[in-house]
This record gives structure tokens, sequence and C-alpha cells, in this order.
């Protein structure tokens, strides 16, 4: 199994408006797995898998593929295969004559091992039908099979995939995110997946890789970035509906913190925490996350404060209630037989167990 490692990755644009660092400072070590670079739209994903393939100098640090320092090798000196949401097929060859393009280079592999290649690489991906077939009668499901396929049948030591599915419907993005993990598995090779599709991320990944700004904010499994995101920027990122997030104050009341919305007069005692396992001090000012599948707007005995319902979204499965308090506009997600109609007034009760916290500057994790 072959390890990728960044050291301290840096990239680094100088144009007329001065100099814009795009991935600052990144390390991270992927191997025998599928790890998901996530993050919204510029945050220097891209550029870090493109700085990974070679098609992107590296301003500062080190890439390492197999114990080998890659860093200035060029592409087809990394043993990576890329591939792209546009495909990158070549229109004037077949299914076959593509996929056996990614074989070009491979001098020591006879024509009859190069064809077998190809064939057993079709199999897997289900187009072992098309080999004879123009590129450009498929579907977009098919282009996508054969642009894996193509770039599989180099048995590459690292796979780089940039947001591949990004082009499909959302049915077959669905089942392609089934095949392609199992196919990782399968193959099991060392993978990092670029996308700004939190659920194609908590599918898919071994390991989710965070990012914002630039900077790595948090890798781990998905339940763990999930359940216990390091700060508020991956707490909102990762989740939908998002978590809710309430500006609150820190009211210490013996071994207990209580926390006090700043909604209104500032008096909504919502949550109950122990101070144990809390970096919070008293008087603190914090931002209070709830996972809005966590609240509750069913229970006037336990309930915390009143809300208004301003918007119902029936999903089905399940209802998405969009309340206010005050200024403060919060989501839960309950059971489609709970269906309050907007203007109501319902009872909001946060579990503490649920609540998270966070510092009010920083949105750093405090519990
Ligand atoms: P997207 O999902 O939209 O592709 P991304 O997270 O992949 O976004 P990048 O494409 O890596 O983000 O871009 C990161 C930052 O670097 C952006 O601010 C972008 O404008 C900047 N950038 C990328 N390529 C260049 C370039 N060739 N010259 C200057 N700036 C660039």
């Amino acid at each position: 199994m072959v390890e990728l490692v960044l050291d301290a990755v840096t990239k680094r644009y100088d144009d007329a408006q001065g100099t814009e660092t795009a991935v600052d400072d990144v390390s991270l070590s992927v191997e025998d797995e599928l790890l998901v670079l996530l993050g919204p739209s510029g945050c220097g994903k891209t550029t870090t898998l493109r700085m990974v393939a070679g098609l992107e100098t590296v301003t500062d640090g080190r890439i390492d593929i197999g114990g080998r320092d890659v860093t200035d090798r060029h592409p087809s000196d990394r043993s990576i295969a890329m591939v792209f949401q546009d495909y990158g097929l070549y229109t004037m060859m077949s299914v076959g004559e593509n996929m056996a393009y990614g074989l070009k280079h491979s001098t020591d592999l006879s024509k009859a091992e190069r064809d077998e290649r190809v064939e057993s690489m079709a199999e897997m991906f289900g187009i072992e039908d098309l080999l004879d077939r123009d590129v450009t009668d498929l579907s977009g499901g098919q282009k996508q099979r054969v642009a894996l396929g193509r770039a599989m049948v180099r048995e590459p030591d690292v796979f780089l995939l940039d947001e591949p599915l990004a082009s499909l419907d959302a049915k077959l993005r669905s089942q392609m995110r089934t095949e392609l993990q199992q196919l990782q598995e399968e193959m099991d090779i060392t993978t990092m997946y670029v996308t700004h599709d939190q659920k194609e991320a908590m599918t898919m990944a071994d390991r989710v890789a965070v990012m914002n700004d630039g900077v790595l904010r948090q890798v781990g499994p998905p339940e763990e970035v999930y359940e216990n995101p390091v700060d508020s920027f991956v707490a909102d990122f990762l989740g939908n509906p998002s978590m809710n997030q309430l500006p609150a104050t820190v009211d210490r009341q013996g071994e207990r913190y209580v926390l006090r919305t700043d909604v209104g007069d500032g008096r909504i005692a919502f949550a109950s925490i122990p101070r144990e396992g809390t970096d919070a001090a008293d008087g603190d000012r914090v931002t209070v996350g709830v996972r809005p599948e966590h609240l509750r707007l069913s229970d006037p005995e336990t309930a915390d404060f009143d809300a208004t319902v301003s918007v119902t979204e029936y999903q089905g499965s399940d209802n998405f209630v969009h309340v206010d308090v005050g200024e403060v506009e919060l989501t839960a997600v309950v059971s489609p037989s709970v269906r309050p109609e907007p203007g109501e007034t319902v009872p909001v009760t946060v579990p503490a167990s649920a609540v998270h916290v966070f510092d009010g500057e920083t949105g750093e994790s405090l519990r």
C-alpha cells in the first residue's frame, strides 16, 4: 500500500492585485483509504489535488508518494492517475482506444497484456460491451465509467478525483458513489477525492479533510467530524440543514454552566451543562450549536422556550420546520407527523446533551 504525504504544502499565486495564498501549510497523510477533501468553492481543494498530480507547482513544502519525494517530478513520473468532472475523453477514439491510451507509455507491456488489462478494467466498470463504441455516443454515466477505467488501467499508486460525479444526475450520482467506493476497496488504492458536496463526502469517505480559506480545519472519519467538529465552520459546513448556531452567554451556577441566549432581553436559559469538559468561563460570550435533528418541537413539559413557525418544508421521510426566536432563526428536523402551521407558536426543547459550545470570537470548539 502506497502512502501519500503532504508536508506543510503551501501554494501562493502572485498577480497584479498582490499575493494570494490558495493553500496554506497543509499537512496530511493518506494511505489505504479514500480521503475526501471537502470545502466551499475557492477553499483550495482543487489546487491541493493539482499539486499532488504535478499539474501545479508547490510554493513551499513537500509531497511524497510511496516514500519518494515527488515535489518537483513530472506528472508522468508520480504513478498517479487523475479523473476530472468533464471526463477529458478523446472524442476521435473508441471506448477501447481511450482506455488503451492510458497504457501508451507502458512500453514493458505486450499488445496482448494491454488488451487483457483494458478488458478486465472494462469488466470491472461494466462497460465491456461498449469497447467498440464511439465515446460521443455514450451517456454521461457511461463516459464517466470510461474515464475512470482509463485512469485505473495504468494501475497507479495514487488515484486522484476532482468532482468526478458533478455532471451526473442525482440518481446516477448516488449509484456511482457506491460503485466507486466498492472499487476503491477492492483495488485497495490510496485515493484522494475532491468535492464541495458534503453528502458525497459523508457517504464515501473513510476520512474527510475539511478545508476553508486554504487551511485544513479538521481531518477524521465522517462521524467524528460530524459529531465533534473542532470549530463552528466545520460544524456549519457539515449537515443538511446546517447546525443551528445561537449567540449565548455562559452563566456559572455551582458545578454547572447555564447557557442563556443573547436573543431579546437575553434571559432565556436553555441548557445546563456540566462545567467539567467545557473550556468556557463564567460570563463568556459563546456560540451554541444544536443540530436540527436534536431540536424537539412538541414537548411543552420539557420546553426551554417558545418560538414562532415561519416556514415548513415537508420532505416525505421528515419535516424541516423553521422557527423564529427573536432575531434568531432555528431549523428543526422532525417527524413528518409533526406539521405545525406558519405563524403557530411551538415549544422548543434543546437537549443539553446535544449542545455544542464554540468560542464567540474564534469559533473554536469549547466542548
Ligand atoms: P472550486 O470548488 O470552486 O473549484 P476550490 O476549493 O477547488 O474551488 P481552488 O480552485 O483550489 O479552490 O482555488 C483556491 C484559490 O486559489 C481561489 O481563491 C482561486 O481564485 C485561487 N486560484 C486558483 N488558481 C489560480 C491561478 N491560476 N491564479 C491565481 N489564483 C488562483
